[in-house]
């Protein structure tokens, strides 16, 4: 059941322009899994308050203690995503009401794999993802496909880098950088690597990419599909 819980803000990091990473310190800290989301309202409200008005960010870190730290990453798009990074400060209070979503795990077994496709900020849930598969020393299911413009719109590098090199497929589409593939992913870059019975596809990023490989994934015949779609 989703509470609602004050928070403070106690760390910012600007990532790029427009685009910056909050660590948000709960007030009322609860559960929740890897890759679901939360609500954020800059303004201080209480579960008996009318919820006003919101956006739902992913949580981008996971952590089995329950009182530890969130972090999320927000993108100046629209209206309220760019007060948002106007407005935060360090030591800003906020109201945050989660967990929700189900772009979560499902149980793994020794041949669970975790194909992941991601393009720009939509790596966020896959980053709690990383941060839980790591913490039960499972990251050798995950493999991640993360699509971005440039090398500079990659995010969190260290924490991607944990992969199996031979898991982890950059792929970086509006320049020519080694150590990528410099295109975008393509049904070549799945069939036959993934077995259906096995493999789990996890989409996540703009809703035109989503739709893209939503086609191309079961259009190669795979099943086993979710996605975590921002419109
Ligand atoms: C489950 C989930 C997880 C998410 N996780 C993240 C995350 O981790 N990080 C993140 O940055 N975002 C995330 N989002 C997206 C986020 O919640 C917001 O939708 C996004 O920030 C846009 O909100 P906004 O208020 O800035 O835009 P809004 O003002 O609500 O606008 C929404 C869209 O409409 C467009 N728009 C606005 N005004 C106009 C206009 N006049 N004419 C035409 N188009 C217009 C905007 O460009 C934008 O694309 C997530 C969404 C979901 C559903």
């Amino acid at each position: 059941m989703p509470i609602v819980s004050q928070c403070t803000v106690i760390h910012i990091q600007d990532l790029k322009e427009g685009l910056k990473k909050y660590t948000l310190r709960p007030e009322r800290p609860t559960f929740y899994e890897a890759g679901q989301y939360l609500q954020l309202t800059l303004e201080k409200v209480s579960a008996s308050d009318y919820w006003p008005i919101s956006r739902p960010f992913s949580i981008a870190s996971y952590s089995k203690d329950k009182k530890s730290d969130l972090e999320i990453i927000v993108k100046s798009k629209g209206g309220y995503s760019s007060l948002i990074n106007t407005e935060l400060r360090v030591g800003s209070e906020l109201t945050i009401k989660y967990p929700y979503g189900d772009f979560i795990l499902p149980e793994l077994d020794e041949h669970t794999k975790i194909v992941a496709l991601c393009s720009g900020v939509g790596i966020t849930p896959l980053l709690a993802i990383i941060d839980y598969l790591s913490s039960i020393d499972a990251l050798a299911h995950l493999h991640l496909h993360y699509s971005v413009k440039t090398m500079s719109d990659l995010l969190e590098a260290k924490r991607i880098n944990l992969i199996d090199k031979d898991h982890l497929h950059l792929y970086v589409t509006r320049e020519v950088s080694e150590g990528s593939i410099n295109r975008r992913i393509e049904s070549v870059d799945l069939e036959e690597r993934y077995d259906n019975k096995e493999s789990y596809f996890y989409i996540s990023g703009s809703n035109e990419f989503i739709a893209d490989m939503k086609t191309m994934v079961e259009s190669l015949g795979y099943d086993k599909i979710i996605v975590d779609s921002w419109s």
